[in-house]
């Protein structure tokens, strides 16, 4: 049987998931006192964990952002013999790029960040990631989710260098883990997918922690709906 990984930075975001396939929290496999948090079970013929980046107990929020998702992704990848990993969550689209509230993106490869600048050949390069992810074409085309741009940074506002970097990749989902898991599965050989549901809109005329915050639950429903339809559909 195929075991899916799914790394989910805010539990707002993995709850309907959760309930969606079912999944029931278990204990971590790793120290307790690392903050990812692990729920697990089979939905349509295929063994799931779904690891929750876990909570910032100092400030009382979700852990978000490309270390925690670092960390959550190694842990997984070196606890469970997984055979996909998917980074689902949500994300700022771009109404310049036929982005909308609650539509379902697969993200194309590479997947780069957005808001790493290091000018120094080689360093680059390194920054900017260009890591690689599953050729989600088929999945695509069968489930009629479109395919699109997706890049990582660790904010949430859009200063102009990085709308800049955004607007050479072509972004479609501006969001703050995928390129961090996309390098930690690459690592272990798993294949990776991006699967991000638009909760704001970047260039849109509303303010980013507003629209969030306004949409958060709407897209994390297309999300879970999006996500349980992939793992049905991924090849077994
Ligand atoms: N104020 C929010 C914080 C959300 S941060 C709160 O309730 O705590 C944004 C999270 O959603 C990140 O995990 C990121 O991956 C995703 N995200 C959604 N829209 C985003 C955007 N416009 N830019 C960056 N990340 C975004």
């Amino acid at each position: 049987m195929h075991r899916i990984g799914i790394v989910k930075a805010m539990k707002a975001e993995a709850l309907p998931l959760i309930e969606r396939l079912g999944l029931r929290e278990g204990p971590p496999p790793w120290d307790e006192r690392l903050p990812p948090r692990l729920w697990s079970g089979t939905h349509a013929g295929v063994e799931i964990d779904l690891i929750w980046l876990g909570r910032d107990e100092r400030h009382g929020v979700d852990l978000i952002g490309t270390s925690a998702a670092t960390l959550a992704t190694t842990l997984l990848l070196t606890h469970r013999s997984i055979d996909w990993v998917i980074s689902a969550g949500t994300a700022g689209g771009f109404v310049s790029r036929g982005g909308a509230i609650g539509k379902v993106y697969l993200g194309r490869s590479p997947i780069c960040f957005h808001d790493r600048r290091v000018p120094i050949e080689g360093f680059r390069e390194s920054a900017l990631g260009e890591h690689p992810c599953m050729d989600a074409t088929e999945l695509s085309r069968e489930l009629g989710y479109e395919l699109g741009v997706v890049s990582t940074g660790d904010s949430l506002d859009a200063p102009p260098q990085d709308l800049e970097a955004m607007d050479r990749l072509g972004t479609h989902a501006k969001e703050m883990e995928a390129a961090a898991v996309a390098w930690i599965a690459s690592l272990h050989g798993v294949p990776m997918l991006a699967v991000k549901a638009i909760t704001d809109l970047v260039d849109g005329p509303h303010a980013t922690e507003a629209e969030f915050l306004e949409h958060l639950h709407t897209a994390s429903d297309r999300l879970a709906e999006a996500v349980a339809r992939v793992i049905a559909c991924l090849p077994s």
